[in-house]
């Protein structure tokens, strides 16, 4: 199956085109035009979205667990199109399209699942104890409820499992909520045949169209009037933390604020103890050389920091990152705006007081190879900007001079998605005066791994204090994402009659 664009934006159910396009910019393969979204068909599609809430909203769980499998189906019916458009415009690998697929279609069954189940509502039931002095109990239930309609950002780093239909869309249909998608301008492609696919199920599943909208563009103003359309409820975004704070600050100056549920940018440190790095430094390298440079090292839960401490384990900790990182050369990067952006990065690193080039070679328009660079903890200390996220495959190694000064680098940490601790059994004192830090500023701790891979479970943490993101009681990924898109509601001596279907 070939897929062409025609480049036009799904709105309520309708194939739309505007006047005005953009070309897209694929790593390889043939551009196209797309047409770039208004304000005028933001409108549309939220207001349609409003209505099909009232359907939507209220509908089965059933009925609403048989449309993400659909969903799922329908994906599975166009794999070998959306790998093809997908790597030609992302320049990722096929398998790494193949696999990001399987994890799509993978939580779109898992959220259906997860609904069937019923656990997520928390239904709780108080009931009336009319006898009770001096005043009479009410009958109180309680379930979590579907917000309304809600806007997505597709990321650019996952153009299926982040993006147009992925964790957050997913989460928000499982829980009720219709979407409005603004499409990320690096896949637009790849936007287009995800939107094909739900359009199939909503048809096959005889739903109202306005449960799914997706709307095209590299601008910012139909961007900003979709989050801050009156009846859009929630935003779920991942993405820079300029652009998720601009978003994230509109949210908050609506009349009505609404939550904006943030993936922003992370470094993911790593804390090594001082038995592993003797007995497995070399080894651990290794594994970080290719967690770091996995996806061209555009991955928000890249490991960007490894903290030592300072001697000659050390040393041969550097030099065994160097070999392994040196012959995995150039990779393409998404887009030239995140290879311009990660030139700069590395440049500001470069520049910095006190920090050393251990590994350097080039990086030309959208291909990027590895860095690394080692500093001292005194250093770290001294400049914020050491602790930066710089998107691509670039590590720095911190040497310490002690576990207390790895202690004070971990409590001026900002907020991450994870936390790494490398140990051996004899380093359990070590690790355990690390861990109520690091519980501290991140969503995930680990032990004797590496953060990139995020497992799509019941357990999944991704999320963190800011900026990790901006709300750190939230995941966007696994089935803990879904409850961003409900709100509880308690109902008071009303009639089981007329009660939601969850609550019957
Ligand atoms: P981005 O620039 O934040 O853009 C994400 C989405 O938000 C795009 O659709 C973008 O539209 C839109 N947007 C950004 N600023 C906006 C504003 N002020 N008003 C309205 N819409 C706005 O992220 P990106 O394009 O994916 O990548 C750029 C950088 O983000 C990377 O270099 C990296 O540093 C970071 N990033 C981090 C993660 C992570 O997981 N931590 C993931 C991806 C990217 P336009 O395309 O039209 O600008």
């Amino acid at each position: 199956m070939t897929f062409t664009p025609h480049g036009k934006h799904l709105i309520a159910g309708e194939w739309v085109g505007t006047e005005r396009t953009f070309t897209s910019s694929p790593a390889h393969g043939d551009a196209h035009d797309f047409s770039v979204g208004t304000t005028e068909l933001v409108d549309h599609a939220v207001q349609a979205a409003e209505e099909a809430f009232w359907s939507f909203g209220y509908s089965a769980r059933a009925d609403r667990a048989a449309f993400l499998n659909t969903i799922a189906d329908e994906i599975e019916a166009r794999a070998d199109a959306i790998t093809a458009i997908g790597t030609s415009e992302t320049g990722l690998p096929e398998g790494r399209l193949q696999g990001e697929r399987g994890r799509t279609v993978g939580q779109l069954r898992l959220f259906a699942q997860h609904i069937l189940d019923g656990a997520y509502l928390d239904r709780r039931h108080d009931a009336a104890l009319p006898d009770r002095q001096p005043l009479p109990r009410p009958d109180i239930k309680m379930v979590q409820r579907p917000i309304g309609p809600v806007a997505v950002f597709g990321a650019s780093n996952f153009p299926l499992a982040f993006s147009t239909l992925g964790g957050d869309t997913a989460s928000a249909l499982a829980a009720g909520c219709p979407v409005v998608v603004k499409g990320h301008a690096a896949h637009p492609g790849t936007g287009e045949i995800m939107a094909e696919a739900i359009h199939a199920a909503i048809q096959k599943c005889g739903l109202h169209a306005g449960v799914f909208s997706l709307i095209q563009g590299d601008g910012h103003d139909f961007a900003q009037a979709l989050v801050q359309h009156p009846l859009i409820n929630a935003v779920g975004f991942t993405g820079s933390l300029r652009g998720g704070r601009a978003l994230f600050d509109l949210c908050a100056q609506r009349p009505e604020p609404i939550p904006f549920f943030g993936e922003l940018g992370s470094v993911n440190p790593m804390f090594f103890m001082p038995n592993a790095l003797e007995n497995r430094g070399a080894d651990i390298a290794a594994g970080w050389a290719a967690s770091l440079t996995m996806g061209a090292g555009q991955f928000c839960t890249n490991p960007g920091i490894a903290v030592v401490i300072d001697g000659p384990q050390a040393d041969a900790f550097v030099s065994a990152a160097s070999d392994a990182l040196e012959p995995i050369g150039a990779q393409t990067m998404l887009t030239d705006g995140i290879a311009d952006a990660y030139r700069a990065g590395r440049d500001k690193i470069a520049g910095a007081k006190g920090v050393q080039e251990v590994l350097t070679s080039m990086c030309d328009s959208r291909n990027a190879t590895p860095y690394l660079f080692a500093t001292t903890g005194q250093e770290w200390l001294n400049n914020h900007a050491l602790g930066e996220e710089v998107f691509g495959p670039l590590g720095m190694v911190v040497k310490v001079a002690d576990m207390d000064e790895m202690r004070t680098i971990a409590k001026r940490l900002e907020g991450q998605l994870t936390c790494t601790l490398h140990m051996e059994d004899s380093d359990l004192d070590d690790a355990a005066s690390l861990l109520p830090i690091l519980e501290r500023k991140a969503g995930r701790v680990l032990a004797n791994g590496f953060p990139t891979g995020v497992e799509v479970c019941d357990t999944m943490v991704h999320g963190g204090p800011y900026p990790a993101s901006t709300n750190f009681g939230a995941t966007s990924v696994g089935t803990m994402a879904i409850r961003r898109f409900l709100r509880p509601v308690s109902y008071q001596n009303i009639p089981d009659a007329i009660l939601p279907l969850d609550l019957g």
